[in-house]
């Protein structure tokens, strides 16, 4: 029987996640040498490009790059000054407010936004199964990294106090969410729900 490399499978798999991890930064990092903004400001852009609308708070954007709300305000208002950024009120509460970029930015994250559709593309190639598998793997990932106190909580599923993981194992709905009382399939997972609440230190 051949025996399997299991140590070089494993730095393969790290070498590849941090390979993927350093494209994006290459390229917000192009886009910050040649605009007038912080690092931070095009992470945040970033993030509202990628984020649906609702998850565009300075609250959400707090919590995730771990600052200050009045920092975050005064990045984000900087942001809307120069023409990066536009301000949104929710329609049903006026103290909500989400952010969007303008077509100025949409036009400077070309680039990254190609590079997502390039992805894309790839990804559309495999089959359900195969990126289901991928999907376990990294949500997994996530939530040990996240156990282990090296990432904040994407506010998915995995981390929150409503979901209970394998609730039916060996079901095609094998999880379940105690908020809307509803058994969960891998491809139902959300990771990013307005419901989320935080699990507690010791419910982890
Ligand atoms: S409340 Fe949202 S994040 Fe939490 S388990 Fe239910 S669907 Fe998932």
């Amino acid at each position: 029987m051949v025996e399997k490399n299991i140590k070089n499978i494993d730095e393969i798999i790290l070498f590849a996640i941090e390979k993927i991890s350093q494209i994006n930064k290459l390229l917000l990092w192009n886009i910050v040498k040649t605009e007038k903004i912080s690092p931070i400001q095009i992470q945040f852009i970033d993030y509202i490009n990628k984020m649906p609308l609702e998850a565009t708070t300075v609250s959400n954007l707090a919590e995730e790059f771990e600052l200050k709300k009045s920092t975050v305000s005064d990045s984000v208002n900087s942001l809307i000054n120069k023409g990066y950024l536009e301000r949104i009120q929710d329609h049903n509460d006026k103290r909500v407010f989400y952010f969007k970029l303008t077509e100025k930015t949409k036009e400077k994250l070309g680039i990254l936004n190609k590079k997502n559709d390039i992805f894309r593309n790839i990804i559309k190639n495999y089959s359900f199964e195969q990126k289901e598998e991928v999907v376990k793997f990294f949500l997994d990932l996530m939530n040990e990294l996240y156990e282990e106190k090296i990432i904040q909580p994407a506010k998915m599923c995995l981390t929150c106090n409503n979901f209970i993981k394998d609730y039916n194992p060996g079901d095609s709905k094998p999880h379940y969410c105690k908020l809307i009382n509803k058994y969960v399939s891998i491809d139902e997972i959300k990771i990013h729900c307005n419901s989320y609440t935080k699990k507690s230190e010791g419910n982890l």
